[in-house]
């Protein structure tokens, strides 16, 4: 079972085998001490870290990642809009690194993702694995060709054309469901609402970007962090009715 190992100053360590002697920048850690499941250990060096058992968010920071993966900031508008639950059914796509599809999984009822790509899947594969997640599977499968999940309450689409997969989003939403688009340019925000504008079966919601500030907090020296995350993406929220 994998330890976590963390500091006051948040300095944070995964110890994928806590049957050896686990080596940082702040020294190492002999293999008995990493055995406690909990409690407080120090380095060879003195510096004390407390030990506990990975949760799902320690685990899913250290995912691989082919492909770029959403970030957490665009997932928490995602969840929150949608009222995603474990009552529900959702579709994906592109697969990718897994990354949207293994987060809405640790909430969700079940999660299919869709991937066209064999290499991807292999990643998404040994993410689903290390994350340990029983309720979603991958499909090789063009997600522009169809759905083969009906009455589904959320669809996520993270493709280079969103637009052409609303008749398989159309058909496999049950009346009510969400379909979101996450995208990173501004024309394929327009070409997605424009045609989804001329469906009758979709309800246009809203677009929107989520710009996180993190800030330094250092005794009185409080300001924004120099170093920001730049943009990602825009987040279209549409409902089938
Ligand atoms: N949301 C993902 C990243 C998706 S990257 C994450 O958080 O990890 C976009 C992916 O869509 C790529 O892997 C690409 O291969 C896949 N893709 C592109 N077109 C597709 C299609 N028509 N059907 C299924 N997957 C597709």
């Amino acid at each position: 079972m994998a330890k976590i190992l963390m500091d006051r100053q948040g300095s944070k360590f995964l110890v994928r085998d806590p049957g050896s002697d686990f080596h940082t920048k702040f020294g190492f850690f002999k293999k008995e001490g990493l055995k406690a499941k909990k409690g407080k250990i120090k380095t060879n060096t003195g510096r004390e870290f407390s030990v506990f058992e990975p949760s799902f968010i320690d685990l899913y920071r250290k995912i691989k990642r082919g492909a770029q993966i959403i970030p957490l900031k665009d997932i928490g508008l995602i969840v929150s809009e949608t009222g995603v639950n474990n009552k529900s059914k959702v579709v994906d796509a592109g697969a990718g690194s897994g990354a949207l599809a293994c987060f809405l999984a640790n909430i969700a009822k079940e999660v299919v993702t869709y991937e066209l790509r064999e290499d991807f899947i292999k990643i998404v594969e040994g993410n689903i694995k290390f994350l340990s997640l029983k309720n979603i599977k991958i499909k090789n499968e063009d997600i522009y060709n169809g759905i083969d999940e009906k009455n589904v309450d959320l669809v996520t689409l993270d493709l280079p054309e969103p637009w052409k997969a609303l008749k398989s989003a159309e058909k496999s939403l049950k009346a009510g469901g969400f379909l979101v688009s996450y995208s990173p340019t501004i024309p394929q925000v327009m070409d997605f609402v424009n045609e989804i504008r001329k469906n009758e079966n979709f309800a246009y919601i809203k677009t929107s970007e989520i710009i996180e500030r993190e800030w330094e907090v250092e005794e009185r020296k409080v300001r924004p962090r120099s170093q920001a995350i730049g943009h990602s993406g825009f987040l279209s929220f549409v409902r089938k009715i």
